[in-house]
């Protein structure tokens, strides 16, 4: 096909008032007359009076390939499940099936940690540099491949774009970055100790943060030279899947890190193994006590990450602006399925008024539907199960008699999918249901206390102890109240900060054994 002749540019007329020698003069030609920008054609905003100055959309538009079906990756291979059953994985924000995954029975399970097993002492016999080199590379590639792994982790999760992309996928390979640097340095971790990977480990996560649970699984447990056999939740297993895609990419040797796609018949069939050395088991604390049950007896190590019902304390002499917007924080977060939300609000009773007042007004503001707009807030539940759990919740509160407010209540949410708007509870007694147990979704309750010491009891009146969060400017007072909490974690005038360098974990039952910094890596040695 003939090539057609170029255009030549047109002379571009002398208009610069700047000279050749790079002083100012006179315009040498007549300028020309400014063109109009091209009208951008407006997006259609909906007219709510209320909001009268609406986000546009902004959807993530990058495409990522979804394979039609998957299995488990054994061995440095994917391959097919022994009993050739597949269940569907579906995006919650529109029901749409995204993959059949492999559905994990014994039989894979043995064939894991078979693989597991036989590569166990060549992964141990590399030097602690060589292993960190593969951390390393793991760590880069989960960066390089970001922003497919934050689309995937949306699709398949329901939390929104902004959170995947700025939080779960940067800690998930801050977590490689971090383990990398311990793996040659474990003898200054245990000084005058010699650290001695466990071997094998079996390591059960939930669907809240599923690739930064698996980071914080896997990373130390490669760190200290052991090898995995890891366990997606059912409703999350893309992202583990493309992990799996990166560990090969790196070179990671075969059977270094086995992932078994399947529901709570695969988790167990990992624990009741005997071939297994440890099990780390994120996940509510029903199953943890199950899991607790199962391996009393055995030689087999085990942490468990639990569920939270965490206490959140706002003093008179907070920032109570800033109180508000750590409130939204922890609660609010990944539509408040994080084990460490602060889903019990204690206000100091002189200020509840006005902090009932800027949280209705802030709640207003915030954005609920598709995951995948930029500008969302709180995405979609995880599961319809979840949702229908979470509406339990809510229909039971009100139910014992405390007031549902629900200030997002009136705009429209996506046709398709499962949502649930940010809501609180006042008027909740300490006996309330919904202020004992973990509900895992975007509700708070608010309740209101006098004194330091009855802030203390109130916060410590539960079965659980994950984390705290206390707003107060009286630095002596911080000290007091974080001494005196029984959680794991204590945020200070702050909430929901995590980093791999601090460790985490619960009391009570909220389970037991720390993952993070240098007391992570202890759940993954002997000592001698
Ligand atoms: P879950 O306990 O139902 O499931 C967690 C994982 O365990 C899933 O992979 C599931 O397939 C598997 N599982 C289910 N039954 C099993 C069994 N009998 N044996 C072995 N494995 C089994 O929890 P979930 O609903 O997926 O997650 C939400 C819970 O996780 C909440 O309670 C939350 O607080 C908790 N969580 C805790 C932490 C933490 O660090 N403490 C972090 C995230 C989530």
């Amino acid at each position: 096909m003939p090539v057609p002749a170029r255009k030549q540019p047109k002379p571009v007329p002398k208009t610069s008032n700047v000279r050749a020698n790079g002083s100012l003069g006179a315009r040498t030609a007549k300028p020309t007359q400014p063109t109009q920008p091209k009208q951008l054609k407006q997006p259609k905003l909906d007219n709510d009076p209320r909001d009268p100055w609406p986000y546009a959309p902004a959807p993530e538009t990058v495409k990522v390939a979804i394979a039609p079906k998957y299995g488990h990756f054994i061995n440095g291979a994917f391959v097919e499940p022994v009993s050739g059953k597949r269940f569907a994985t579906i995006n919650p924000a529109n029901e749409v099936v995204l993959a059949e995954i492999a559905h994990g029975s014994a039989a894979d399970v043995d064939a894991a940690i078979t693989a597991a097993r036989a590569a166990q002492p060549g992964w141990a016999a590399l030097s602690g540099a060589e292993r960190g080199k593969y951390l390393y590379r793991i760590a880069r590639r989960v960066q390089e491949r970001a922003r497919e792994l934050a689309i995937l982790e949306t699709l398949d999760g329901g939390k929104p774009i902004k959170e995947s992309r700025d939080l779960d996928i940067p800690l998930a390979a801050q977590h490689f970055f971090y383990h990398a640097g311990w793996a040659d340095k474990l003898d200054y971790a245990f000084p005058g100790r010699t650290a001695k990977p466990v071997g094998v480990c079996g390591q059960i996560v939930p669907w809240n943060f599923p690739l930064l649970m698996a980071a914080w699984k896997l990373a130390p447990a490669l760190a200290c030279g052991n090898t995995c056999v890891l366990k997606p939740a059912e409703t999350t297993p893309l992202t583990a899947l493309r992990l799996a895609e990166i560990m090969a990419e790196v070179g990671l040797p075969p059977g270094v890190v086995n992932i078994i796609t399947g529901d709570g018949e695969a988790g167990a069939a990992l624990v009741n193994h005997p071939g297994v050395d440890k099990i780390a088991f994120t996940g509510s604390t029903e199953v943890g006590k199950r899991i607790a049950t199962a391996l009393a007896g055995r030689d087999t190590k085990l942490t468990l990450e639990l569920g939270g019902k965490s206490a959140h304390i706002i003093f008179e002499d907070a920032s109570i602006d800033q109180a508000v917007e750590g409130i939204v924080q922890a609660i609010y977060f990944n539509q408040g399925h994080v084990c460490c939300a602060g889903s019990r609000l204690y206000v100091q009773e002189g200020i509840v008024d006005t902090v009932v007042k800027k949280l209705t007004i802030r709640l207003a503001s915030l954005r609920v539907g598709d995951p995948m707009d930029k500008n969302t807030d709180i995405g979609a539940i995880n599961s319809r199960q979840q949702l229908e759990t979470i509406e339990r919740y809510l229909q039971l509160g009100q139910d014992e008699g405390a007031e549902l407010h629900t200030p997002g209540g009136k705009s429209a949410l996506p046709g398709k999918g499962f949502y649930c708007k940010p809501c609180f509870f006042t008027g909740v007694q300490p006996s309330h249901t919904i202020a004992r147990e973990e509900i895992f979704g975007p509700v708070l309750s608010v309740m209101t206390f006098r004194t330091p010491d009855e802030a203390i009891m109130r916060a410590n009146n539960s079965p659980y102890g994950l984390a705290a969060g206390i707003w107060t400017d009286k630095g002596s007072k911080i000290l007091h109240m974080a001494k005196a909490m029984e959680a794991g974690v204590v945020w200070l005038n702050t909430y929901n900060q995590f980093d791999a360098a601090s460790p985490f974990g619960g009391y009570k039952e909220s389970g037991f054994g720390r993952e993070g910094g240098m007391h992570g890596l202890r759940a993954y040695v002997h000592l001698t």
